[in-house]
């Protein structure tokens, strides 16, 4: 017991914010309405929300499974598409391209890490032992470029347990799909403006809200989803921000969304420019686009150029400009409220983390669920492991940008030469020496994604994993071969992205 609070649970919980977060949040935890909790969740129509946010990463299905979702049902009723990874163009210098693939390379071999073999081929440079492209090795990689897709299989030694794949959909659709299932639970939902926040004088805690019309909504626990406002733990709560704007100097975005053109690649493009870089993600009725940049090393109606000049489709609204600092609040939870979403933090979209940040923010929320003592402990145990998984998020985008030999412009310059967070330098001390790397604790990137960006633009260790001696040469050349050839075979085997849409998730949207 602490103070003269009982514990007790929570009665009621009222959401802010209606955008991914919010309705993500709102469905995850409706099932408590039967419990007896009522959960309210308010948002704008006249604020509206970001409304991009179109591309993700493997876990969201672990998501959608908790929540009992039929993936073809979802893919179908968010216009997604299947995502394999990304590929990075233009980024460890200009015509450089790799794949940062969902999934796995090669396989393990007597415990030593694929890469390993690999990394120590390479380095014999002996012609008749070289083993070509890194990418080369990742079923992922060699279906994307093939635009196919299958789901993976469990068993070890089939080519395709190596496969992992996350999604490309609209994310306006996905929230509308997420409040379908919340409402259809019992969660209310409060059309409406907050106008005041308002604050228990005894503890601090929040009470309630006040909406622009007069009316009242009181909770016992808030999650404030209400995106960059931060209006629950920032304006109310007064939690500062944290910026990462020295090593992430990107400020601002354009999107725009254009015409589909031919069938859509099972992969992200992310295409680097002189001052941020572009997305482009295919979806089953149009294509999204962007282009994040610094503004401080160019200007809006410069970068919104170079974004419509890039498009392959006819464009299909008026180009969109969005500003944020990357960074998180020094505290994701502070008394009696949660933020997630974009209240929470932002680390740019290049890897598309900030769905699975909010993801986190749930999962941990519900490992963590609150009574009314709201108990210190466990509070501190939601922000030290979020903050650690958006650090070390923050490390492996920082990575891209200074993992890099452009010199055509003071952005990169400046991202090439700047100091760099110490836990990501003493990563990179690490890996130059022996390729050594290793998933952090709490991160959503494993020793693959690692390995693909490193290697992808260029950082080659200086020696190999000494272990790797325990393996003739003759036959790692051999197995080498062999592994690409049956990756090679079994991208080729698989169904047409487009087909395997159409068949599975065309069929779902009908029915
Ligand atoms: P929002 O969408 O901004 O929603 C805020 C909600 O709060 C709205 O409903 C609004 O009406 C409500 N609200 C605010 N103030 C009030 C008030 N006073 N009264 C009532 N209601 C209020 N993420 C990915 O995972 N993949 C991507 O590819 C990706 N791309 C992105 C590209 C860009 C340029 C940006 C900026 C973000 C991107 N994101 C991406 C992030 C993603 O869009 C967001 O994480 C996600 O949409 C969650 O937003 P949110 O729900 O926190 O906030």
């Amino acid at each position: 017991m602490t103070g003269t609070v009982p514990r007790a649970p929570l009665a009621r919980i009222v959401i802010v914010g209606g955008g991914s977060a919010g309705w993500m949040t709102a469905a995850a935890l409706a099932r408590l309405v039967a419990a007896g909790t009522t959960i309210t969740l308010v948002e704008s129509d006249e604020i509206g929300t970001v409304g991009v946010g179109e591309a993700t990463v493997p876990p969201l299905l672990d998501f959608n499974a908790a929540l009992g979702i039929d993936e073809n049902a979802f893919v179908a009723a968010t216009q997604g598409t299947f995502k394999l990874g990304i590929a990075f163009e233009d980024w460890g210098h200009v015509g450089n391209r790799y794949v940062h693939p969902f999934g796995k390379y090669g396989q393990l071999t007597f415990g030593i890490p694929f890469h390993q073999i690999w990394l120590r081929q390479r380095l014999l440079g002996v012609a008749a032992a070289d083993p070509g492209p890194f990418d080369h090795y990742a079923i992922s990689i060699a279906a994307a470029a093939r635009g196919r897709f299958s789901k993976p299989i469990a068993n070890p030694e089939a080519v395709l347990s190596g496969l992992a794949y996350a999604y490309h959909f609209d994310a306006g659709l996905y929230a509308r799909f997420l409040r379908d299932r919340a409402e259809a639970q019992g969660v209310a939902r409060v059309e409406g403006k907050i106008a005041h926040v308002e604050k228990s004088p005894d503890n601090g805690h929040l009470s309630g809200v006040l909406l622009a019309d007069g009316r009242r909504i009181e909770g016992d626990f808030f999650v404030d989803c209400s995106g960059f406002r931060a209006l629950l733990i920032g304006e109310a709560l007064g939690v500062p921000y944290r910026s990462w704007q020295h090593w992430l100097p990107c400020d601002s975005a354009v999107a725009v969304p254009s015409a589909t053109v031919g069938p859509p690649a099972p992969y992200t493009r992310s295409i680097a420019e002189k001052a941020g870089w572009r997305w482009r993600i295919p979806l089953q009725h149009r294509t999204g686009n962007g282009h994040v940049y610094s503004s401080a090393h160019i200007d809006d109606d410069a970068a919104a150029r170079a974004l419509t000049e890039g498009l392959d489709g006819a464009p299909l609204a008026d180009p969109r400009v969005l500003r944020f600092t990357a960074g998180r609040r020094e505290k994701l939870w502070e008394k009696n409220c949660v933020a997630i979403g974009l209240s929470a933090g932002f680390i740019e979209p290049l890897e598309s983390t900030s769905i699975h940040l909010i993801q986190s923010g749930i999962f941990r929320l519900m490992a963590l669920f609150p009574d009314r003592s709201f108990a210190p402990v466990e509070i501190d145990a939601y922000n030290r492991w979020l903050i650690d998984e958006y650090e070390n998020v923050r490390d492996f985008i920082v990575l891209h940008y200074h993992a890099s030999t452009r010199s055509d412009s003071d952005f990169w310059n400046y991202c090439r030469t700047m100091d760099i967070p110490d836990s990501l330098a003493a990563r990179l001390e690490l890996w130059r020496g022996k390729g050594r790397v290793f998933r952090g604790s709490n991160s959503l990137f494993t020793e693959e994604s690692w390995t693909a960006v490193l290697f992808g633009q260029g950082i080659i260790p200086h020696d190999a994993d000494p272990l790797t001696a325990m393996l003739p040469v003759d036959e790692t050349t051999r197995f080498l071969t062999h592994m690409r050839t049956i990756i090679a075979q079994a991208a080729e085997a698989m169904p047409r992205h487009e087909d395997y849409i159409a068949r599975h998730c065309a069929a779902a949207q009908r029915s």
